[in-house]
């Protein structure tokens, strides 16, 4: 299990970060916000643990901009700030649980299990993005009401942009993915997958793309 710990309070982040590694969780942490957008842009966590007061912005901003880039991981807020406006403020952007400082650590464990817990049952079967449908439990597409016809590796690749909504992939990442570690990425094998994708699901020109190419890095589906 990744976790993601968003503290700046030196103290508190120990304490949490030990813990967490006694109990077998591996543990990335960001102490500011700049290093939390970093963090998340570029791997998937299992949870996220975010403090609010952070000395280069707040939490809840944070929260914001994740939620509104398409990232679906759980967030537990973990903060001093605990009155009730503040708790629905934090649910109402997109929190997922809340627990006031000072907590226990049992709790905090407790919580974050429930969290994991729900995230693997709830794992989302349908994935939407501009009118492309995509039904994991049915292996079935659609764009625009229409059924689309996909070979496997597409929809492989199409799922994978789905759910990493605001995430840019590498082709690194594309290839042992959809392909294999031995995936030779000297072929442009990816960019034939990508630009077949678009023509399948396409937008008027004044539009972007569906999957957009970010130079020098990879793809991300904007
Ligand atoms: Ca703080």
């Amino acid at each position: 299990m990744r976790i993601l710990l968003v503290e700046d309070d030196f103290r508190m982040g120990r304490f949490v970060e030990k813990g967490l590694q006694e109990h077998g969780f591996v543990l990335s942490w960001a102490q500011t916000a700049a290093a939390a957008r970093d963090a998340l842009s570029e791997a998937a966590y299992d949870v996220i643990i975010l403090d609010l007061g952070l000395p280069d912005g707040d939490g809840l901003d944070l929260l914001r901009q994740w939620r509104s880039a398409g990232f679906m991981e759980p967030v537990l807020i973990l903060s001093a700030r605990d009155s009730v406006e503040d708790r629905i403020k934090g649910l109402n952007i997109g929190a997922d649980d809340y627990l006031p400082k000072p907590f226990s650590f049992e709790e905090l464990l407790a919580r974050l299990r429930s969290q994991i817990r729900r995230s693997g049952t709830e794992k989302k079967s349908i994935l939407e993005y501009r009118g492309v449908r995509l039904d994991a439990l049915g292996h079935s597409v659609s764009f625009k009401g229409q059924s689309v016809q996909l070979t496997n590796r597409e929809y492989a690749l199409l799922e994978l942009f789905l759910r990493n909504r605001g995430r840019v992939l590498s082709r690194t990442q594309i290839g042992e993915k959809i392909w294999d570690a031995q995936f030779d990425m000297q072929t442009n094998l990816i960019d034939v997958y990508v630009r077949r994708l678009r023509v399948l699901f396409e937008f008027p020109e004044e539009e972007e793309p569906l999957i957009k190419t970010v130079r020098g890095v990879g793809y991300t589906l904007s």
